[in-house]
């Protein structure tokens, strides 16, 4: 097909494709999925080789959030029966990052609920990254607490935070129609904070939520024009009392689709298959592992994922390799100092931004088989482990 010799030719010289190219790639049929995969594959493979980073999520703060994101199970007035807790202690919070880090986790995503942290919030998030730190050499460590105000990103970074995740969700055209209670400029304000602050910036997006596929190229356009180290795809969850729980909008065809049009649009940078992975991937996840160089490790924010041990016999078996500390994530050029654009390293995730996924692998028990595209409820499972039980983590 000539477009995708086309995009892996402008991929491996990390030029944009046009916009029509990128609708293009949405556009493609089923039967053409494969050839899709292939060609993005080559991309990825060019920047990345065959190495997976592996991330950990590590819920400080969880639920009750004033926001309204539609999105997000920890949302103002969610009906969700997600696990409610106040921050964790920096003690706490290690020893959840540290289960991640000997499950093979480079970095760790410290995430909390709410519109953004006050000066008093970032103190103790600073202690809890020194602690993580002193307790886990060399690991990463990304902070994602929502909307940050002036000096905020700088003290976070002065702790020793390595990256700040703050997603651009959806297009600016519909964001008003996902959010009320703060605007996309906003969001762009805080990546654009992170950045100025040396902070490695993370910022992606959530499909299935009833988008169009001008909204999701509009947002990866608007991405790329940010320039995050980072970019992490979720794949909307419709948990169970939220505005979007009947938005079952996927097929694992379709995330393959979206997957491939960022890894063209974003070629050079870490793409990390978020939320949604089990739920809308699911038998194909190994195959979305040729176009993402990056996963989220065992649970999400709010859900859970399937077992750690699964997501690492994934990537062996899929002929991948779980990426250590003593490689670099980013190519050289984007690193700092690098002849191309800035930072170090990749990143992580916020918030509901789709933060949430499935259970153990527990795939439906049903009787009869689920047919493609019927919303598989069934995979969905609200974490009960991990960061705020008495439960070991999932890792
Ligand atoms: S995404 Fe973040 S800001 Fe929005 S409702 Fe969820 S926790 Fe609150």
């Amino acid at each position: 097909m000539d477009l995708l010799n086309t995009l892996v030719d402008k991929g491996l010289r990390r030029e944009t494709p046009t916009r029509e190219e990128a609708l293009a790639v949405l556009a493609t049929s089923d039967d053409d999925v494969l050839d899709v995969v292939a060609a993005a594959g080559k991309v990825r493979r060019h920047w990345f080789g065959r190495r997976v980073k592996l991330n950990y999520l590590v819920n400080l703060k969880s639920g009750l959030c004033p926001e309204d994101c539609s999105y997000c199970s920890q949302r103002l007035g969610s009906q969700a029966g997600i696990l409610k807790y106040t921050w964790l202690k920096p003690d706490e919070a290690s020893r959840a990052a540290a289960a991640g880090v000997a499950g093979g986790a480079k970095r760790v995503c410290l995430v909390a609920s709410g519109r953004g942290p006050t000066d008093r919030d970032v103190d103790r998030v600073s202690d809890t990254i020194r602690t993580i730190k002193e307790q886990n050499e060399g690991v990463e460590v990304c902070a994602c607490l929502g909307l940050l105000s002036d000096g905020q990103a700088e003290r976070l970074r002065s702790a020793g935070a390595d990256a700040y995740n703050h997603n651009l969700n959806t297009s600016e055209a519909t964001y008003g129609d996902i959010t009320t209670t703060h605007t996309y400029a906003d969001r762009v304000d805080t990546v654009n904070k992170a950045h100025s602050a040396g902070l490695s910036a993370c910022s992606g997006l959530i499909a299935g939520m009833g988008e169009s596929d001008e909204d999701l190229v509009d947002v990866v356009f608007a991405l790329r024009e940010l320039d995050p180290d980072s970019v992490p795809v979720n794949f909307l969850i419709p948990f169970e009392g939220t505005p979007l729980a009947n938005e079952w909008n996927l097929t694992p065809q379709r995330c393959l689709r979206i997957l491939a049009m960022v890894r063209f649009v974003c070629p050079d940078v870490e793409v990390r298959i978020a939320g949604g992975r089990e739920v809308h991937l699911r038998t194909l996840q190994p195959l979305a592992l040729h176009l993402a160089n990056s996963v989220f490790l065992g649970d999400y924010l709010t859900s859970e994922g399937q077992a750690g041990r699964a997501d690492l016999e994934m990537i062996a078996d899929a002929g991948f390799e779980v990426e250590g500390t003593d490689r670099l994530t980013l190519p050289e050029h984007r690193l700092p100092g690098g002849c191309g654009s800035h930072h170090g390293a990749g990143c992580g995730a916020h918030e509901g931004a789709g933060c949430e996924a499935h259970e153990d692998g527990v795939a439906g028990a049903s009787d009869s088989a689920p047919q493609a595209g019927e919303p598989r409820t069934d995979l969905v499972a609200v974490r009960r482990r991990g960061a705020g039980t008495d439960l070991a983590p999932n890792a």
